[in-house]
């Protein structure tokens, strides 16, 4: 048995996967420590590397988080902005300050996809982007801001997906905000820039959604078409399923069972109900499907912890 998992463990490395994924949620609506909030925010961690991924709410939800939990990202140089919304994007300075008077080079590099700072206003005029403002402090910190077009790889074994293509039409985002083009076009905003982060592992991938804006299908398929045709391991994070109806949640349900997925923990914006109608629709149990929270995460080795509230 002993041999066997040495060998396995000894191809896997052979093409290069992943071995070790932890994922941490810091910023979530429920919390089995610390606070919650409408927001979301994860400490991904892939054999040593160790990356941001979004950043609360609230200018102070993580930075209390990581107190609560004795974490500190003062050795993190990247971070990733899954989109503009302010309930992604409101901790990166405060983090960024807070983790600078211990390194500079810490939380000085922001991946987001391409569209980020692209105007959305309300119908009448007013600008919402809270990006627009961020990029200007940031950058004056010394920090830069990388726009990605396609998937990327980051690190080993860690990409994102850059914008998703939406060919079935989950729209899963909010209505009535105008995204203007840098030509000057004009359409209703539908999250250009939402992106994901994927971790290539012997298990399969592993996908880190923030808001899920560009669809949770549509996000698996393009990172099937254009990383890797692998099944689906997990998918963690925020999916914005909340408001969807029992007949779209059955649709989600039966793609994500067709691309193999084993894992699903829904923060964030997934919904409540939302998450328990996808493991019923799938046939899982609450050791596979759980809410996210605050403290909970993933691991390669020992699945989805929800935290102490799903126990
Ligand atoms: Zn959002
Ligand atoms: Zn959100």
């Amino acid at each position: 048995m002993r041999q066997l998992l040495i060998l396995l463990l000894s191809i896997s490395s052979a093409f290069g996967q992943a071995n070790f994924v932890k994922i941490k949620i810091l910023s979530s609506m429920v919390a089995s420590t610390g606070f919650g909030e409408w927001g979301f925010a994860a400490l991904v961690e892939v054999d040593g590397k160790r990356i941001l991924f979004d950043t609360g709410a609230h200018p102070d939800t993580v930075l209390r988080n990581l107190r609560e939990m004795n974490l500190d990202l003062s050795d993190i140089t990247d971070v990733v902005l899954s989109h503009n919304h302010l309930d992604h994007t409101a901790g990166l300075m405060s983090l960024r300050k807070e983790v600078m008077l211990k390194n500079k080079a810490a939380l000085s590099v922001a991946h987001a996809g391409k569209g980020i700072f692209l105007s959305r206003s309300t119908r009448d005029g007013k600008e919402t982007n809270p990006m627009i403002e961020i990029r200007k402090v940031y950058e004056a910190s010394g920090a830069k801001i990388i726009e990605h077009d396609a998937p990327v790889q980051i690190a080993r074994n860690v990409w994102l997906t850059g914008p998703v293509p939406r060919p079935n039409p989950e729209k899963n985002y909010g209505r009535g905000l105008v995204l203007k083009h840098e030509d000057g076009k004009t359409e209703e905003d539908f999250l250009p820039e939402d992106l994901s982060l994927v971790i290539d592992t012997p298990k399969g991938f592993v996908v880190l959604s923030g808001c899920g804006h560009s669809g949770i299908v549509n996000t698996l398929e393009h990172v099937r078409a254009k990383i890797k045709n692998s099944r689906i391991h997990a998918v963690i994070g925020g999916f914005h399923l909340f408001g969807l109806s029992d007949e779209q949640l059955d649709w989600t349900a039966d793609k994500l069972k067709q691309m193999g997925t084993q894992l699903f923990l829904g923060a964030h914006c997934t919904g409540i109900e939302a998450t328990f109608r996808i493991r019923q629709r799938m046939g899982l149990t609450r050791q596979s499907v759980a809410v996210g929270s605050v403290g909970g995460g993933f691991s390669l080795d020992q699945g989805i912890d929800p935290g102490t509230i799903a126990r």
